[in-house]
């Protein structure tokens, strides 16, 4: 790998999270050449947790999520191209063509053009979805002028979770309509899931499980959701069923695309062209092997843009990546450390779930893979030393990071 120099520039496609702190790290270790960040948004880089969090909840503007302050742009001295998706890439000549016709090239190319969400097959136009500051300010046009209604959310995950709890802090009466018998139960495992059941009911929010969904009409002056169980009648329907990778544009380009950009563990496709964030399908190494996965984290897509230019410009590697991903809903946090996977065996080791708060720990192969709490962000920061070495539950509950 040729070492990144200040003489050379770099192009960054998509201007979310992993775009920009791939800048503010590059800037930080002291790169000074040309840096041109481009994306489809006409927004400059804000942040998206706050979208289902403070700002659909009505108590922060845009402007405070913002991750490109002005004043962050000029000291950066960074150059920016909006409001234009790009549409191809050869990755031979590393030249990206957008929707504008414009094309552009550069010395290294990163790619970091994220997720957009998964639409339903149906009720187009009168379903919402949230995964852009545009989304949240069409949500924000339907509620204008309403003190209260009732709001639908399909799929109880933690977007659509996260939009209840919003929507239930601004007066409005929630259902939330989950597919599966518990929500998260994919991503947590029943058991977790299950814990976490009660949450929704506690903040006056109406689960409905095992739902069947056919459609969404408009009907007078409300919508309709026709389901197997029989219709519901909502005033304001937000979806957050999943998220597709934007890698649709690379197609042609001459990398490797498989569920995302494939990338080795420094994010690098070749050694020119790098993916970042949400799109990337790195090769990651952990307590319990290594693996190719993509991950829809804020902290994994900072983790990446931290490695990355650390690697391109010759530094020793940055601590081991181990994901990080908080939700907070209904009143609580919920925070996973670690890639635990449904199927791994899960134990309590601190708290109870009649209290709300507790620390769990998820095991496979033998070793702890995953550190799960609710509503103790101390406790599970403390648990990182777990996931850095092959730990047995044996030796963590000995060690018992989390009570020290
Ligand atoms: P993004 O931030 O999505 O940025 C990609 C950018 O590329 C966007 O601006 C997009 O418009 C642009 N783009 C797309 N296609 C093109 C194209 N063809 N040409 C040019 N530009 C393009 N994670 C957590 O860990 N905790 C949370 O609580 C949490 N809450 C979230 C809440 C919401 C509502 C959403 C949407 C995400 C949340 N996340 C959370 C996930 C986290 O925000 C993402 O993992 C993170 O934003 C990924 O960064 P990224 O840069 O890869 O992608």
């Amino acid at each position: 790998m040729s070492r990144l120099t200040n003489d050379d520039d770099v192009l960054v496609v998509g201007g979310g999270l992993a775009a920009w702190r791939f800048v503010e790290e590059l800037r930080r270790r002291g790169f000074t050449g040309a840096i041109t960040v481009t994306s489809d948004e006409t927004e400059p880089p804000y942040d998206r947790p706050p979208l289902s969090k403070q700002i659909l909840a009505g108590k922060w503007p845009l402007d405070q999520a913002r991750l490109a302050t002005p004043e962050r742009l000029a000291a950066a001295n960074v150059a920016l191209h909006l409001g234009d998706a790009a549409v191809a890439f050869d990755a031979a000549t590393r030249t990206v063509t957008y929707a504008s016709g414009v094309t552009r090239t550069a010395a290294r190319i990163v790619l970091a053009t994220g997720t957009r969400a998964r639409h339903l097959p149906f009720g187009e136009g009168l379903v919402h979805y949230l995964r852009n500051a545009n989304d949240v300010a069409s949500i924000a046009t339907a509620l204008e002028g309403r003190e209260s209604g009732h709001a639908v959310i399909i799929g109880g995950g933690f977007i659509g979770a996260e939009a209840a709890t919003a929507l239930t802090g601004r007066g409005w009466r929630v259902t939330v309509l989950e597919a599966a018998p518990w929500p998260l139960v994919g991503v947590l495992g029943a058991q977790v899931a299950q814990w976490l059941s009660g949450l929704p009911a506690a903040a006056q929010v109406t689960l409905e499980t095992n739902q069947r969904i056919t459609n969404v009409v408009r009907r007078g002056d409300g919508l309709v959701i026709e389901r197997e169980s029989g219709p519901l009648e909502a005033d304001l329907v937000i979806a957050g069923v999943g998220a597709l990778p934007n890698v649709e544009w690379l197609d042609g380009s001459g990398l490797e695309i498989d569920n995302g950009v494939v990338v080795d563990e420094w994010a690098q496709a070749t050694a020119d062209i790098a993916a970042l964030g949400d799109i990337a399908r790195f090769t990651w190494t952990s307590v319990t092997g290594t693996s190719p996965v993509r991950i829809e984290h804020w902290q994994v897509a900072s983790d990446h843009a931290a490695r990355l230019a650390a690697h391109w410009l010759g530094e020793s590697p940055t601590a081991p990546l181990i994901p990080y991903f908080w939700s907070d809903q209904y009143g609580k946090k919920i925070q996973v450390l670690g890639h635990p996977l449904a199927s791994d065996d899960v134990q309590i080791v601190s708290g109870d779930v009649d209290n709300g708060a507790w620390l769990a720990l998820y095991q496979r192969n033998g070793v702890v893979s995953g550190v799960v709490t609710l509503s103790q962000p101390r406790a599970l920061m403390k648990s990182r030393p777990l996931l850095e070495v092959p730990t047995t539950l044996v030796e963590a509950l000995d060690q018992s990071p989390w009570s020290a």
